[in-house]
């Protein structure tokens, strides 16, 4: 059974702009899947439809079935969400700026009484990410922006999801940084069994760590299958990798 199903999916803005027109698509348990596509194609907006992080009273609304370990999760609030192991990390690395590192961390963790299973928790992520326990006394603020990147992904993982889902981790980082978190993704998954569910421009790099990709325009998804398929697939080689 698929840890995540998206059945004909839509997601409607304004109350009248169709933004998602009908989209299908399964996450496996312990499953790396990434959804490409161009800006404005509509992912980050499928993400949100997966987190509950629409506003119904601004006209925002998903139809369709969203279902998550076998349970309809529709009309679950996004903390019930949280709490049945989904994690969404935004776009644009929002974290605590006035806090440090291990601040933002306890910060995410509220759903858990146990101290000794926080600490336990912060410790396993500062082991994945040494970087930023380096800056444990540091304002968050104050970090680089793959820094502040890698604390994004910790926040989420204080949660313990069973999905972790990933908007443009690797937008305006340098290249470098771009291989160093998608390493981490990818040993997230392959180490901790998490699922990961990754929306990505940078589609070369995001189709050498996933197993299964999407590609998504204009709302729809165009093509979807293994990832090593796609990558050769010369119509997204033209279109997605540079020519590649
Ligand atoms: P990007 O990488 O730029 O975020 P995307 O593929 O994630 O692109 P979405 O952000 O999901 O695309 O946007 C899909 C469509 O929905 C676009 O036409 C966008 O303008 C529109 N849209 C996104 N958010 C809203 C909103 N809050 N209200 C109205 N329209 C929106």
């Amino acid at each position: 059974m698929a840890l995540l199903t998206l059945n004909n999916v839509e997601v409607v803005y304004d109350r009248v702009f169709l933004a998602v027109k009908g989209v299908s698509i399964e996450v496996p348990e312990r499953g790396l899947v990434a959804l490409l596509g161009a800006n404005g194609a509509g992912k980050s907006t499928i993400l949100k439809s997966i987190s509950g992080l629409l506003k119904p009273e601004r006209g925002e609304v998903s139809r369709g079935e969203v279902s998550f370990a076998g349970e309809d999760i529709l009309a679950l609030d996004p903390p019930d969400r949280v709490r049945r192991g989904i994690a969404h990390v935004l776009e644009g690395r929002r974290v605590f700026g006035h806090l440090t590192p291990e601040e933002n961390l306890i910060a995410a963790a509220s759903m858990h009484r146990d101290r000794g299973h926080v600490t336990a928790l912060i410790d396993k992520v500062f082991g994945m990410f040494p970087r930023l326990k380096q800056r444990a006394k540091a304002k968050a603020g104050y970090l680089s922006g793959g820094e502040q990147q890698m604390l994004a992904i910790g926040r989420a993982l204080m949660t313990e999801p069973k999905l972790l889902m990933l908007d443009e981790p690797s937008l305006g980082l340098a290249p470098f940084l771009v291989d160093e978190i998608f390493d981490i993704v990818r040993s997230i998954n392959a180490d901790s069994g998490v699922a990961v569910l990754l929306v990505e421009q940078n589609a070369a790099a995001a189709l050498d760590i996933a197993e299964q990709a999407y590609l998504i325009e204009n709302g729809r998804i165009l093509m979807g299958g293994a990832a090593e398929v796609l990558s050769s697939n010369p119509d997204v080689a033209e279109a997605y990798l540079g020519g590649n």
